[in-house]
């Protein structure tokens, strides 16, 4: 069982297909994960909800996926992303907006616990260390969780009663550890670790490994875009520098 998990590709349809068409050049996978936060940002939200749909990925609710739809608070948002989330709700089509409300802010299959932010707190809370890491393993019952919501790649394994992060640079595979995981694939569509590729995962399950994977798009495409829309211009420059 090989899966590709992607993560807050916020309305970026470059972004995601340059990870989609990497994906379809490099290895077959069994099962497509997007771990929330599909819309939000960026330009696209009902083309990459349709491509998502095409591919048959299964997908959790994020905050901004749910702040789109009304069913999450926009008081916490930044008023960029409030105002891209405005400019969302204005664009979502009747189809786009059932899919966003049918989505779960936390689903079950198998090993794996998948949701946005993390198992206590599914659509808010940021998984930022080994220590909050830690503190949510009583949250789920599976071995592995896929998260998001950080834009931060990172693999942390529980280990003697603790939590540590696994070096897994990007382009290779690393055997998974022993014991229970938490994964984060980073941002497909607004990478924050300065790093402005596009950032996905393959887990392989039957071979127990872990490929961070690092994509270029046209970036200039999509902020073209998000400028033609009015999106909010230091969200469109944010994306060149992935921060
Ligand atoms: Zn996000």
């Amino acid at each position: 069982m090989r899966l590709a998990v992607l993560s807050d590709i916020h309305a970026n349809l470059a972004a995601l297909d340059a990870v989609l068409a990497d994906l379809d050049r490099s290895q077959a996978v069994d099962a497509m994960w997007a771990c929330g936060d599909t819309v939000g940002y960026g330009p696209q939200p009902n083309e990459v909800i349709a491509r998502l749909q095409e591919r048959g990925a299964r997908a959790v609710m994020g905050n901004h996926d749910g702040a789109a739809i009304g069913v999450v608070d926009v008081t916490w948002f930044n008023d960029a992303a409030a105002a891209a989330i405005r400019w969302t709700a204005t664009v979502l089509t009747d189809a786009s907006a059932a899919y966003l409300a049918d989505l779960s802010d936390r689903e079950e299959e198998g090993d794996l616990t998948v949701v946005h932010g993390s198992p206590r707190e599914p659509i808010w809370e940021y998984i930022v260390s080994p220590e909050v890491a830690r503190a949510n393993l009583g949250a789920y019952a599976t071995r592995i969780c896929l998260f998001g919501h950080t834009h931060f790649p990172v693999l942390y394994a529980a280990d003697d009663g603790g939590v540590r992060e696994v070096e897994a640079p990007a382009g290779s595979s690393v055997p998974l550890p022993a014991g229970r995981l938490l994964l984060n694939p980073g941002s497909v569509g607004q990478p924050r670790d300065r790093n402005p590729d596009s950032s996905y995962l393959v887990l392989d399950l039957a071979a127990q490994t872990a490929q961070f994977r690092r994509v270029p798009y046209d970036i200039a495409r999509t902020q073209r875009l998000m400028r033609e829309v009015g999106l909010p211009a230091w969200l469109v420059e944010r994306l060149r520098h992935g921060r």
